[in-house]
């Protein structure tokens, strides 16, 4: 049988299913939504009035060089995001422009402890944001998009409030939230500070995974899986350092490095972010090339799509002429997302069954 492929751009990556591990609430809304909720609280603090602008305005803080520029763009989001409709509408809109983007399976993250400032209780916030991605799943699928969204919980890992999210996540855990999270300043917050909250993740059979290894080196991975028992790591690019490569191309992995492949330990990889944040120089520098080549659980992910201004789809299409992937490389980029999520067994492994590989199988053949 003569195997002819579809060829390989955004436009036919979109419609490939595709499945997405990590990427932020509040880092993804749409800008004419930030306007519309800006009016709507009052919030007068914006950089512009129209939504090209600040789309643009996103984006260059996002790469300026400057961290406090970039988290002023979640300043402004957050602030947008105080009231049940505003939690409600952006979770809604998530989830459609997920299921657009051809996504099938997202685990969607945002920390309820930001939620607070309008005097919402952090159930409250919780409940909000459930009810947001029910909503917009349910009108994807009216448009024939189908996608399921779980939600993370994540805790501040500056803050002290990361064992009561940790309890939030197991009180929703039967109603959309599959799992647990730290974020934020990696250097000098590392994650035992939060044992307490791991611990006790463990001891409810639950899921967490730690932003780990982004611009911080190897002590923040190995605290995070060996101290915390993270199942997943969020961007664990430093884990490059821990690998070394001879002239010759022949690559050693150091102890941690051969740790996290053969314990297959997932990495939410997010290429154009890590560009953006200065953890990387270009995509052609990313580590994500050499990890995939030496079969480490690579995910991609978007990590924050109105900062970067990125999708699943451009995200995978970059990766793709960067590095020369094919339909092939994407199919397993997708199933280790899928492989890796915080869904059941038995789930997982229908959607890689029937959602997945027929889909791609329709790609290639
Ligand atoms: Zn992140």
């Amino acid at each position: 049988m003569i195997r002819v492929a579809v060829p390989l751009n955004a436009d036919t990556v979109r419609d490939a299913p595709k499945v997405l591990l990590h990427d932020h609430l509040d880092g993804g809304l749409r800008p004419a939504t930030v306007l519309e909720l800006a009016d709507a609280v009052g919030y007068d603090a914006l950089p512009s009035s129209d939504a090209g602008e600040l789309g643009a305005w996103f984006l260059a803080a996002s790469h300026s060089g400057s961290l406090v520029r970039y988290l002023e763009g979640f300043g402004h989001t957050v602030a947008v995001m105080q009231t049940p409709d505003a939690l409600v509408r952006v979770a809604a809109e998530c989830a459609e422009d997920l299921a657009a983007d051809g996504v099938v399976y997202a685990e969607v993250r945002f920390a309820p402890e930001l939620h607070v400032a309008g005097g919402l209780e952090l159930h409250a916030v919780v409940e909000a944001v459930l009810e947001g991605f029910r909503v917009g799943s349910a009108r994807a699928a009216e448009r024939g998009r189908r996608i399921r969204v779980g939600c993370l919980l994540t805790a501040m890992r500056h803050a002290a409030r990361s064992r009561e999210i940790a309890e939030l996540s197991i009180r929703y855990r039967h109603t959309g939230v599959v799992g647990f999270d730290i974020a934020g300043a990696e250097a000098g917050f590392p994650p035992t500070r939060h044992l307490d909250a791991f611990e006790y993740l463990r001891q409810q059979n639950s899921h967490f995974t730690i932003h780990a290894g982004e611009a911080f080196g190897l002590p923040s991975i190995w605290e995070a899986l060996q101290w915390c028992g993270a199942d997943r790591l969020g961007h664990g690019v430093r884990i490059v350092d821990d690998i070394t490569v001879a002239e010759d191309g022949t690559a050693t992995l150091g102890p941690l490095a051969a740790y996290v492949r053969d314990k297959r330990i997932p990495l939410e990889m997010c290429p154009t972010s890590n560009v953006h944040t200065g953890a990387t120089k270009s995509l052609a520098d990313h580590p994500i090339g050499l990890l995939t080549d030496l079969r480490f659980r690579v995910t991609v992910n978007t990590d924050n799509r109105l900062m970067s201004d990125v999708s699943v789809t451009g995200e995978l299409t970059a990766l793709a002429q960067t590095f020369g992937y094919d339909w092939d490389r994407l199919q397993w980029f997708t199933v280790n997302a899928m492989k890796s999520a915080f869904i059941g067994f038995d789930e997982r492994l229908a959607l890689i069954n029937d959602v997945i590989k027929p889909g791609y199988a329709a790609l290639t053949a």
